[in-house]
């Protein structure tokens, strides 16, 4: 299996080639040359399998350079009950992604249930991994550099931590993020992890990555690496819930399930997109925005019209306060037939600061082959719809849950079974379901004390330059 660029101008790559990498030279995204193949025999015959098997015959046809006794290991090492605690009363953490049926046909996928209480654990795990794996094999190191407003910061600490040739510094704005999001950033005291607070908001964070990216001589000197959410290896691993959640909930190979997806950057959904490609009987991927809405824009009028920074709305789901979603050339290029010229002159615009139409360009009526459909959320329907769930089922659900609740409800068709994923735990956003319940949701055991822990940052100005020494001096 080889994995070429969206932008069809940089040289075809195995996995290993791009797991520690971001973009393409060209600027493209990395995707698999063809999508193996998953029939209804095959798929009967999965059905028995747990997690960790169904992780490893899914990942053995996109990897090829990982010998597959070594995957295994690693797929098992990933994938254990000790990992995905965090279950509510009555779910077997043995199942890793268990499922929470509210009614007929009515499904959540528990995919928040690893250390840090969001879905990003369920791949950022076996990026741990497979990054320690392949560092080790070719003697080298690595120091991971990123900006985070919450989730994806803690879910990479949480994964390296203690990794051998493995140092993170992560980037995180001072003010913003909830008490419980820092705390479990900041009170991580293994030596490999750098916490730095900013004195600034979240872009001057992003701007201190960029301006580190775009020094190439630092980069190599330092070995500069990601784990941004256009990482191949992370919507790989988001694949294999989709078929788990499918298996779980249908007993007929051929069985159509709908997903609602609550979506920002297109990893998560961009992951279920590709299970339909595979093979996986997929009838509706339902993209769920807040009042972000680029994406729901997108699939309603064949608009994308990414905004900048400063239009970007700070909502209550925050997790999802993304303008321009990284991830969403990956599907552009499969509805373009696989056309890197197109590719390159679409995202030339959107680079440029501007927008394109595929509408215009005669693409959009095919958006309806591949089973996209959308909506959007806003701050009064999050909180109605975790009313409404916890007094119908009893359920708490989180914000960025509600928002796939709620626009997943609007698609609903009798007969057809509909999973919402779960992106996060409630506990990890109290205040927003204090709001809405007004009583607090559980916390899981472990984390009761979580804000008394001792803490572990360096705080510092929003500079280039800073950031630069800092990782200079510790770097070792
Ligand atoms: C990251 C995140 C999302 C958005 O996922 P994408 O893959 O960026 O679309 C949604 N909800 C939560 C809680 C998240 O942490």
């Amino acid at each position: 299996m080889k994995y070429i660029s969206t932008r069809g101008r940089a040289p075809a790559q195995t996995f290993t080639q791009i797991l520690l990498g971001g973009l393409a030279p060209d600027g493209g995204l990395y995707m698999p040359e063809t999508y193996p193949q998953f029939t209804a025999n095959d798929l009967a015959r999965m059905r028995d399998k747990n997690y960790r098997e169904l992780a490893f015959a899914i990942l053995s046809r996109l990897v090829s350079d990982i010998p597959a006794a070594d995957l295994e290991v690693l797929v098992e090492r990933t994938y254990t009950a000790q990992v995905y605690s965090h279950t509510r009363p009555g779910q077997n953490p043995h199942d890793i992604t268990p499922l929470l049926t509210l009614e007929d046909d009515l499904h959540i996928l528990s995919l928040s249930n690893g250390p840090t209480l969001a879905f990003k654990d369920m791949a950022m795990q076996l990026l741990g991994h497979l990054f320690e794996y392949v560092l080790a094999r070719e003697g080298c190191e690595i120091n991971i550099l990123g900006a985070t407003s919450g989730d994806t910061g803690s879910a990479a600490e949480y994964a390296m931590r203690g990794k051998q040739g493995i140092r993170v510094f992560m980037l995180s704005p001072e003010h913003g993020m909830t008490p419980f999001q820092q705390a479990q950033m900041y009170s991580l005291q293994e030596p490999n992890i750098f916490n730095i607070a900013v004195q600034g908001v979240f872009d001057d964070c992003q701007d201190m990555v960029k301006a580190v990216s775009n020094d190439a001589a630092f980069k190599a000197r330092f070995q500069i690496g990601a784990v941004n959410s256009i990482n191949w290896a992370r919507v790989a691993a988001q694949i294999i819930y989709y078929f788990k959640a499918w298996l779980a909930v249908t007993e007929d190979n051929q069985q159509e399930v709908s997903f609602s997806v609550p979506s920002g950057n297109f990893g998560n959904v961009c992951a279920g997109h590709i299970a339909r490609q595979m093979g996986l009987p997929i009838r509706h991927l339902i993209v769920a925005t807040n009042e972000n809405d680029v994406l729901d824009e997108f699939f309603k009028t064949g608009v994308y019209r990414p905004r900048g920074a400063t239009q970007t709305y700070h909502t209550s789901s925050p997790s999802m306060d993304i303008s321009k979603a990284s991830n969403f050339e990956r599907f552009v290029f499969d509805l373009s037939g696989r056309d890197g010229d197109k590719i390159r002159e679409l995202w030339g615009r959107v680079e440029a600061g501007g927008s394109f139409d595929l509408k215009a360009a005669g693409l959009f009526d095919k958006v309806a082959d591949y089973g996209f459909v959308s909506g959007a959320g806003n701050h009064a329907g999050r909180l109605h719809t975790i009313r409404d769930v916890y007094d119908r089922y009893g359920v708490i659900i989180d914000p960025h849950t509600a928002d796939g609740v709620k626009v997943g409800l609007q698609w609903r068709e009798a007969g057809v079974p509909l999973v919402c994923l779960e992106t996060a735990l409630p506990a990890k956003f109290e205040a927003t379901i204090v709001e809405a319940l007004g009583r607090r949701p559980e916390r899981p055991h472990d984390l009761e004390n979580l804000e008394s822990l001792p803490q572990r940052v360096h705080a510092m100005a929003a500079d280039a330059q800073a950031i630069k020494d800092y990782i200079a001096a510790h770097a070792g």
